[in-house]
C-alpha cells in the first residue's frame, strides 16, 4: 500500500486566529484553504508555495524534502 500517509499540519487563520488541523497531502500543495471558523479563503503569501508554508506550523512535505535540493517548488 501507499507508505506515505497523509500528514497533518496546523493552520492558523490570520483573520480569526483559530487553529485547525488540516490534512497535508505529500505530493500536492494546498493553495486554497477555507477557514472553518470565519470562512475566509486563505492563499499562500508571495514566495510561499502553499498555505502550510504561509500559515502552518510546519512547511509542506515537498519543502521539507527540498531543504537539501534547494529547487523545484511544488
Ligand atoms: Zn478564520
Amino acid at each position: 500500500m501507499n507508505k506515505e500517509a497523509v500528514n497533518f499540519g496546523i493552520l492558523t487563520c490570520p483573520s480569526c486566529h483559530s487553529r485547525s488541523e488540516v490534512a497535508m497531502p505529500t505530493h500536492a500543495c494546498v493553495i486554497l484553504w477555507q477557514c472553518p471558523q470565519c470562512d475566509m479563503e486563505l492563499q499562500p503569501k508571495p514566495g510561499d508555495c502553499c498555505v502550510f508554508c504561509s500559515y502552518g506550523d510546519t512547511p509542506c512535505p515537498p519543502i521539507q524534502r527540498e531543504k537539501t535540493l534547494q529547487q523545484e517548488h511544488c
